[in-house]
């Protein structure tokens, strides 16, 4: 089955075209600047990148020129559209209503327009990519794979904040966690690929990217997260803060006069290891050559950002008894040996011994722990296309 998975930002578009039989990718690209001017990258598999400019002043002309791109006569993958049999879409936030991925129905959208609150930014640009293929692709099943629906199973000890019940009873502020389709990917891989007792399991996840969360997931649930009510909460990333003492908003609004908005601006953009590194770079690749070169701020940022790490690990492990894996995956956790030794050096505690020879791998599965290391260490690339793809077909071919 051909499956076109869909990811929309507010004026941005990712998308791969699947086939989910071989779960290989046929084509892939991106729209840029939708609703400024617009720009199409288009790559078929095997083919050269192709660029386009053309104006795209909603979601629907990118969706349109991305079809138009999969069937054109020269470098297009299909003959005709009725050869795409379903659209998977990311989407950021389904609140607590919804716990797992959903066939799209007036229902689900009612449901993704009420989530707009806790996901400003993401859930109307996945609305508008939505409603654009329903247009454009009239009558083909279109899934929405929701970020935060794996974390639906965290306990009310793990998702509550110890703030007044009327801001969740009025305002469902609470934890959500992000990153979903990548937690449950990569534990699923990991439980499979280490062999392990999916019913009788404990697995913590290092999804380590620009964003980055961990979560702990027990017999397959996940019973914790470091994302919270926005993806601000939790890990030190390339440009978010991650956890501090809320007062630091007050303190620096003042000193400053700035607004709140102003401050989550910052926090979110201007924050992280882009911040402790002195607005030196938020990408590892950077900060560890410039450490590398003797810069003490660019060392800072990678060892603030591994501790942090190393302690959310930690947490999990007390949160689940015990820990039988730990898996790194996203950019950092896939490609930066340094932060997977500095992680795992905090973490000899639990009997956990790395092979440093395994550690300059990269970019595919391995096995990053020694034959006697009492945990497991797991490297897994993640992979959200394939797994929104594999959630689309189960939900249409039921
Ligand atoms: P996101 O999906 O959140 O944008 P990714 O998971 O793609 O992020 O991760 C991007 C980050 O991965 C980069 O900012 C960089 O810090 C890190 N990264 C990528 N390749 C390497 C590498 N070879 N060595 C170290 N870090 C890397």
């Amino acid at each position: 089955m051909n499956v076109l998975v869909v990811n929309c930002g507010s004026s941005s578009l990712k998308f791969q075209l699947i086939n989910s039989d071989t779960e290989e990718v046929a084509a892939k690209g991106l729209c840029e600047r939708i609703g400024i001017d617009g720009r199409l990258v288009y790559q078929p598999t095997g083919g050269e990148k192709e660029v386009t400019e053309a104006p795209m002043p909603t979601h629907t002309e990118a969706i349109q020129m991305v079809l138009d791109a999969l069937v054109n006569e020269k470098t297009g993958v299909l003959k005709s559209l009725d050869e795409v049999e379903a659209i998977g879409h990311r989407v950021l936030h389904g609140g607590s209503k919804i716990t797992e991925s959903r066939v799209i129905n007036d229902e689900v959208i009612e449901v993704i327009d009420e989530c707009c609150d806790l996901g400003p930014l993401h859930n109307p640009a996945n609305l508008m990519g939505i409603r654009a293929c329903m247009k454009l692709m009239p009558g083909k099943p279109n899934v929405a794979v929701f970020d935060t629906a794996f974390h639906q199973t965290m306990p009310p000890k793990a998702y509550r904040y110890a703030i007044p019940t009327k801001f969740y009873k009025d305002y469902a502020v609470r934890k959500y966690g992000f990153h979903g389709t990548s937690h449950s990917f990569v534990s699923k891989e990991t439980i499979k690929y280490l062999g392990l007792d999916a019913d009788n399991s404990k697995v913590i996840i290092a999804h380590l990217g620009n964003g980055a969360s961990i979560s702990a997931v027990q017999n397959g649930k996940c019973v914790d997260t470091s994302m919270g009510l926005t993806p601000l909460e939790g890990l030190i990333m390339g440009t978010r803060s991650g956890d501090l003492d809320p007062a630091v908003l007050e303190f620096v609004c003042k000193k400053e006069g700035f607004d709140v908005k102003e401050m989550l601006r910052i926090l979110n953009k201007e924050s992280g290891v882009y911040a402790l590194s002195d607005n030196l770079s938020s990408d590892f690749r950077d900060l560890e050559e410039a450490m590398d070169n003797g810069n003490e701020a660019a060392g800072l940022a990678i060892d603030a950002f591994s501790y942090r790490v190393a302690k959310y690990i930690g947490s999990y492990v007390a949160a689940m008894n015990g820990v039988d894996a730990i898996t790194f995956t996203g950019g950092i956790g896939e490609n930066a040996g340094l932060v997977r030794k500095k992680v795992l050096e905090y973490l000899g505690y639990l009997g956990i011994k790395m092979d440093e020879a395994q550690n300059s791998k990269r970019g595919e599965n391995f096995i990053l722990s020694t034959a006697d290391s009492k945990v497991k260490v797991a490297v897994i690339p993640t992979n959200e296309e394939l797994a929104i793809c594999r959630e689309t077909v189960e939900l249409v071919t039921k």
